[in-house]
C-alpha cells in the first residue's frame, strides 16, 4: 500500500532561535536516537551529522560531512524548499514522506526541517536547518503486511460457500463476504456503508419469524462467549443454518462471527430422496410399497371402527395402443396426465397408488360398496375425458374391479389381487366399466382345476365319445356331412357340456389330447362308414392350441393313412383366431393341409376380426355362419344384413357356405332365399351318437326321388 503522504506544513519564520556554536550543536546531535544533520544554508551542504545519519546512509563515519543536502535525503518538495531557504524563505516542514537516499533507497519517514541559529565566527548568526529524520520503514511494512493479511483474509472469505459477518460487540458491521449479501439478498453497499441500523433491519424483514429471531438474538448478544447453531427460515422460503462463535482478540471477546449456511437445496433433494423411496417417479403417486403400509394401517383403523375399506385397481384399456402409435414419451405424459386426472376427483383421504405400467390403485377407507362403487363411477368418468397431447386427440377409457377389506382380505396384495381379478373380468366383459370381486371368482378357479382333473381322468378312462350332427344341403335336403361333437358324462359331475370343459382345457393346454382323441375318432367313423358305403366328410373343430402344434399336419396326415379314408372325408373346423394369429404361419399350414387333400371351413363365421385380404389367400372352402347371426333371422335386419355379406363375400371368394343353430323353419327359408348352401340345426337334427346316426340316415338322407321339394320342411323323423 502506498502510504499516505502528509502535505508539507510550512511554519512562518519566527525569531532567531539561541546562541549556540557548531561544536554544541553537533554534540547535541549525537544525543537523538533519529538521525539528524545540520545544514548550513549558505553552502547548502551539511555541516554536522550524528551516528544515527550515518547508519542511516550507510556511510562513513563524518562521511556525510559537505554533501549537498538537496540530494540527500530528497523527496520531490525538496528542490523548490532548499532553494526558497537559501533564498532567505525558510519555512519549517514537517512530513511523512518518502525519500530518496543517494545509494537508491526509498526510505518512509517522517520528516522534519527546523531553523537553528548558530553563533558565527564574526560573533552574527547564521541560519542552518537542522533535518531530523525518522525512519518508518518497519511501520510501513508492518502496515503493508497487514492490508496484506486483511486481503487474503478477504479472499479467504469470499472463496467459502457461507455467508459470514463479522460484527463487533455493539453489532456493528466489521467484515462480510459477497456470499452473505447474496444470502439475504442484500445491496452491498448498505454493508460496506456500514449502516449497520440498516443491515439489522434487513435481516430481521427477511425472515419468515421476525419474532422468533429478534428474541433469540439478543438472548445472543448478552451471552457473548457462547457459540451457537440454529436454522433461520427466509420468506424466500430459503433454510438457512445460522452457526456464530465468538471474537478473541487479546483474549478477550471483541464480537461475532456469524456464518450462514443455506441448506435449502440439500433440504430438498433429501425430502426427494425421501419421497422417491415412497412414491412413483413418473407420476409422482404413492408407489406400491406406500400402498401396503397404507392399507395395513387402513386395515387396523377401520378394525377398530368396526369398519371396512375397499381398493379399486385400476387399468387402462388398450394403453399399448398409445405407446406403440404415439410413442413412449407420449405414453409417459397420458400416464402422468392419467394419474393427475384420477388425484383430481378423488376426496383428501383417499390415496392413489401406481401399481406400474398402465395399472393404479385407489384405497378408499372407509368405504362400503357402496362408496366404492360412487368413486369407482368417478374414476371411469375422469379417464375418460377427451385428451390432447401434441395435438393428438384420443379417449381412454379403463376398467376397474374393486376389493372390500375385510370381506376380501386384509393385506394389500390379497385387496390386489382380487381386485385384479375383477379388473380381469371386466376387461373380458368389453372393459370401461368396474366390478366387485365376488368370493365366486375364488371358486370358479378351484372348480377349473377340479374340472381338469377330471377331464384327465376321463380320457384315460375312456369316458369321452363323439356324438355326429348333420349337415344338410339347403338344395335338395341330402345330408351332406356331420360335424363330430364331444361329448362328456363324469360319474360324478354328470352331463358335462363341451362349452364349459373345452375352455377349461384350452387354458390348461389338455385341448392337445383330447383334440387328437377327437381327430383319430372322428376319421376312424368316416372310415368306418366309408365302408358301409356312407361317404360323407365329418367336421372337426380344431382349437388353435392344437392347430399350432408343431407335429399336428403329419398327425393328420398318420391318421388318414392309417385309416386309408379318403382325405377329403375329413373336414377341419378352424376358428377365425387361428389364421389371425401369425397369418404367415397358419397360411403355410393350411396349404400343408390343402394338398393332402383334407377339407377347410371357418366355424362361427363372423365373431372374429377376419379381413377379405387374408380369406382370399387361405385355402378355405366353406365358412360357418356362428349361429348367433341365425338366430335373429329373418326379422332381425341386422342379422339378415350380415348373413346375406356374408354370403355375398363368400361367393366373391369361390366358398359354400354353412349357417348353424338353425331351429326354426323361417330361418332355414330365409337362408335358402339368400343362396345358403347347407344349415346344422336342431331343425333337423341335434347331435346323435354314431349308431342313432346311422339308425336314423335313411330318413335322414332320403334318396334322391323321394326327397322333398328344395323349400320344403324338414323334419327330423323320431326313431
Ligand atoms: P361349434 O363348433 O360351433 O358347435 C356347434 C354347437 O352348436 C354345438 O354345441 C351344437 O350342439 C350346437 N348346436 C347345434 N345345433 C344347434 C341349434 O339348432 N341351436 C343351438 N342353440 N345350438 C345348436 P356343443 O356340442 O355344446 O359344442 C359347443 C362348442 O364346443 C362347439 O361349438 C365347439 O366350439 C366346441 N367343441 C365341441 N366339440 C369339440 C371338439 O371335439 N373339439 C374342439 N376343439 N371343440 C369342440
Ligand atoms: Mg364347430
Ligand atoms: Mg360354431
Amino acid at each position: 500500500m502506498t502510504p499516505a503522504l502528509s502535505p508539507p506544513t510550512r511554519a512562518p519564520e519566527t525569531a532567531p532561535a539561541a546562541d549556540l556554536d557548531l561544536a554544541v550543536c553537533t554534540s547535541l546531535l549525537e544525543g537523538l536516537a533519529d538521525a539528524a544533520w545540520l545544514v548550513d544554508l549558505h553552502s547548502a551542504t551539511v555541516v554536522a551529522a550524528n551516528g544515527a545519519a550515518h547508519q542511516l546512509f550507510r556511510c562513513a563515519p563524518q562521511g556525510l560531512l559537505g554533501e549537498p543536502a538537496a540530494g540527500l535525503a530528497a523527496s520531490p518538495e525538496d528542490l523548490v524548499w532548499w532553494t526558497e531557504a537559501a533564498a532567505g524563505q525558510f519555512a519549517p516542514l514537517h512530513s511523512d514522506t518518502v525519500v530518496a537516499t543517494p545509494d537508491g533507497r526509498a526510505l518512509h519517514v517522517s520528516r522534519s526541517i527546523r531553523p537553528v541559529h548558530l553563533r558565527a565566527g564574526d560573533g552574527g548568526s547564521a541560519l542552518h536547518a537542522l533535518v531530523v529524520l525518522s525512519d518508518r520503514s518497519a511501520e510501513q511494512r508492518a502496515e503493508a503486511q497487514r492490508e496484506e493479511l486483511l486481503a487474503e483474509l478477504q479472499a479467504t472469505l469470499e472463496s467459502t460457500a457461507d455467508g459470514i459477518l463479522v460484527t463487533d460487540l455493539g453489532g456493528r458491521v466489521r467484515a462480510f463476504n459477497r456470499r452473505f449479501a447474496d444470502l439475504w439478498g442484500m445491496p452491498v453497499s448498505l454493508l460496506q456503508q456500514h449502516d449497520d441500523a440498516a443491515v439489522q433491519a434487513w435481516m430481521a424483514r427477511s425472515l419468515a419469524d421476525p419474532v422468533a429471531y429478534g428474541q433469540r438474538l439478543q438472548a445472543l448478544a448478552q451471552a457473548t462467549l457462547i457459540s451457537a447453531n440454529d436454522r433461520l427460515e427466509l420468506v424466500t422460503g430459503q433454510v438457512l443454518e445460522r452457526v456464530t462463535r465468538p471474537l478473541f482478540s487479546g483474549g478477550r471477546p471483541q464480537g461475532r462471527v456469524w456464518s450462514f449456511r443455506d441448506l435449502t437445496e440439500g433440504l430438498a433433494a433429501q425430502e426427494r430422496i425421501e419421497s422417491l423411496s415412497a412414491h412413483d417417479p413418473l407420476t409422482g403417486v404413492a408407489n406400491r410399497s406406500r400402498l401396503t403400509e397404507c392399507v395395513a394401517q387402513a386395515v387396523l383403523q377401520s378394525r377398530q371402527a368396526s369398519g371396512s375399506l375397499a381398493l379399486l385397481v385400476v387399468d387402462l384399456d388398450r394403453f399399448r395402443h398409445i405407446n406403440d402409435s404415439l410413442g413412449h414419451e407420449v405414453g409417459d405424459r397420458v400416464l402422468l396426465d392419467v394419474a393427475q386426472r384420477i388425484q383430481g376427483c378423488l376426496r383428501q383421504e383417499d390415496l392413489l397408488a401406481r401399481l406400474g405400467g398402465d395399472q393404479f390403485a385407489v384405497v378408499v377407507s372407509p368405504a362400503d360398496a357402496a362408496a366404492a362403487e360412487t368413486t369407482a363411477r368417478r374414476v371411469l368418468n375422469v379417464v375418460a375425458q377427451p385428451c390432447s397431447l401434441d395435438g393428438a386427440q384420443f379417449t381412454l377409457t379403463c376398467s376397474i374391479g374393486v376389493a372390500l377389506a375385510p370381506s376380501h382380505g386384509s393385506t394389500a396384495d390379497e385387496l390386489v389381487r382380487h381386485a385384479e381379478a375383477a379388473m380381469r373380468a371386466v376387461k373380458a366383459a368389453g372393459r370401461a366399466n368396474y366390478r366387485l370381486h365376488q368370493a365366486r371368482a375364488e371358486v370358479d378357479r378351484r372348480s377349473h382345476m377340479k374340472l381338469d382333473h377330471a377331464m384327465r381322468q376321463a380320457l384315460v378312462s375312456g369316458r369321452f365319445r363323439l356324438h355326429y350332427q348333420p349337415q344338410v344341403s339347403l338344395d335338395d335336403g341330402r345330408i351332406t356331412g356331420a360335424e363330430a361333437l364331444l361329448r362328456w358324462r363324469d360319474p360324478e359331475l354328470g352331463e358335462i357340456s363341451p362349452s364349459r370343459f373345452i375352455p377349461v382345457a384350452e387354458d390348461s393346454g389338455f385341448i392337445v389330447p383330447i383334440g387328437d382323441w377327437v381327430l383319430s375318432q372322428a376319421v376312424r367313423q368316416a372310415a368306418l362308414w366309408h365302408s358301409k358305403g356312407l361317404s360323407m366328410p365329418i367336421a372337426v373343430n380344431v382349437s388353435a392350441l392344437q392347430f399350432q402344434q408343431g407335429h399336428f399336419i403329419d398327425r393328420v396326415a398318420s391318421v388318414l393313412a392309417v385309416s386309408g379314408v379318403p382325405p377329403q372325408l375329413l373336414e377341419l373346423e378352424l376358428t377365425e383366431s387361428i389364421l389371425v394369429h401369425d397369418a404367415e404361419e397358419a397360411l403355410h399350414r393350411l396349404h400343408a393341409l390343402a394338398r393332402l387333400g383334407v377339407k377347410m371351413s371357418i366355424d362361427d363365421f363372423g365373431t372374429g376380426y377376419s379381413s377379405l385380404s387374408y380369406l382370399k389367400r387361405f385355402p378355405i372352402d366353406k365358412l360357418k355362419i356362428d349361429r348367433s347371426f341365425v338366430g335373429g333371422l329373418p326379422d332381425d335386419d341386422s342379422d339378415a344384413g350380415i348373413v346375406r355379406a356374408i354370403l355375398q363375400m363368400a361367393r366373391a371368394l369361390g366358398m359354400k357356405v354353412i349357417a348353424e343353430g338353425v331351429e326354426t323353419e323361417a330361418q332355414r327359408s330365409f337362408l335358402h332365399d339368400a343362396g345358403c348352401d347347407e344349415f346344422q340345426g336342431y331343425l333337423f337334427a341335434p347331435a346323435l351318437d354314431a349308431l342313432s346316426f346311422e339308425q336314423r340316415l335313411p330318413t335322414l338322407a332320403l334318396p334322391r326321388h323321394e326327397r322333398r321339394k328344395p323349400g320344403s320342411p324338414i323334419r327330423l323323423v323320431r326313431g
